[in-house]
């Protein structure tokens, strides 16, 4: 069953990179623990979804953008679960795209409901206001904040790492809200250093892991965002490819891929001393090359395999 409480461990899978290396590099095959709540949306929603039955929630609601794998992981575990699921989404354009959009089309198929807001109004999403507005309109509910990040997703999170996993030297992670990388941070030995590589420009991110870590053993590395979260370029889609040719592990193209551009990239700059051990997380996110594969296709551009 998918949110029962004993600890899950994914396999570690050794992976090689085109150019040669001198370090030993495995992955973190988070992404197959479900085909759709993967990776690091399982940890996060795991003790979320867990609270809120306990406590007598009957609707999970939640927050994201058009291609979000938040709104598809927490859309699944709704149906799983038997809770009902309401999506705030950004864009109130997306009203007539939904059977267009994979993500949203998938997530309504599971039975979640969606309120689509324009981008102002997305904004104010945190405040009391908007959420006493939202509980006039769809009664009592259980908020999971956007990208899912909170006390309990951090704990989920947490258990990503395991004792088998204590002798690498650095473990890689993407970051979008923080999360996923304060779980890790939390976890890791003492002597392991955590990289953190970014998603997004700017450095209000450190801010957001200070406040959940509880260990100052990582470092986030801000290179290899390329301009942002939905952006992508041939060079990216092209590694992407040849990555699974070579590995058979598939990336998505807004976190993993990135992630692993950039550690081949930093490789090749002798960032790493040699033989370091290094511990890469697959964090998931594959539901996402759907529609991203759309969006290449309207730009003619080579998609992802
Ligand atoms: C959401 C997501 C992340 C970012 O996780 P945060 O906890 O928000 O930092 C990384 N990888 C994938 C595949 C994701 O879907």
């Amino acid at each position: 069953m998918l949110f029962e409480s004993h600890i899950q461990a994914s396999r570690n899978q050794e992976i090689v990179l085109e150019s040669f290396h001198t370090v030993n590099l495995e992955i973190k095959r988070e992404d197959e623990i479900h085909s759709v709540v993967s990776g690091n949306k399982y940890r996060k929603l795991k003790y979320n979804v867990e609270y809120a039955k306990q406590n007598n929630y009957t609707t999970l609601l939640t927050f994201g953008g058009a291609f979000s794998n938040h709104i598809a992981a927490t859309a699944t575990a709704g149906k799983l679960c038997g809770i009902k699921t309401i999506g705030i989404i950004r864009g109130e354009e997306l009203i007539t795209k939904v059977n267009e959009n994979p993500t949203l089309a998938y997530a309504k198929a599971c039975g979640m409901q969606f309120k689509f807001v324009s981008r102002s109004d997305f904004k104010q999403k945190d405040t009391k206001t908007f959420i006493e507005a939202l509980k006039v309109e769809f009664g009592d509910f259980y908020v999971v904040p956007e990208g899912g990040t909170n006390t309990l997703a951090v704990k989920g999170c947490e258990e990503i790492l395991t004792e088998a996993d204590k002798d690498f030297d650095y473990i890689c992670v993407p970051v979008g809200t923080g999360g996923t990388i304060s779980g890790i941070i939390n976890s890791a030995k003492p002597n392991q250093k955590v990289l953190g590589f970014s998603a997004l420009k700017g450095n209000f991110l450190m801010e957001d892991i200070s406040r959940f870590a509880k260990q100052d053993n990582w470092k986030l590395i801000s290179d290899y965002h390329f301009g942002g979260y939905a952006k992508v370029n041939t060079e990216l889609i092209a590694f992407i490819n040849r990555f699974k040719a070579i590995n058979n592990v598939p990336l998505d193209p807004v976190y993993t891929g990135k992630m692993l551009f950039g550690i081949a990239d930093m490789i090749k700059k002798d960032y790493f001393p040699k033989h370091s051990k290094i511990l890469v997380v697959h964090t998931g996110g594959l539901q996402g090359i759907k529609g991203m594969n759309t969006r290449l296709k309207q730009k003619q551009l080579p998609l992802i395999q």
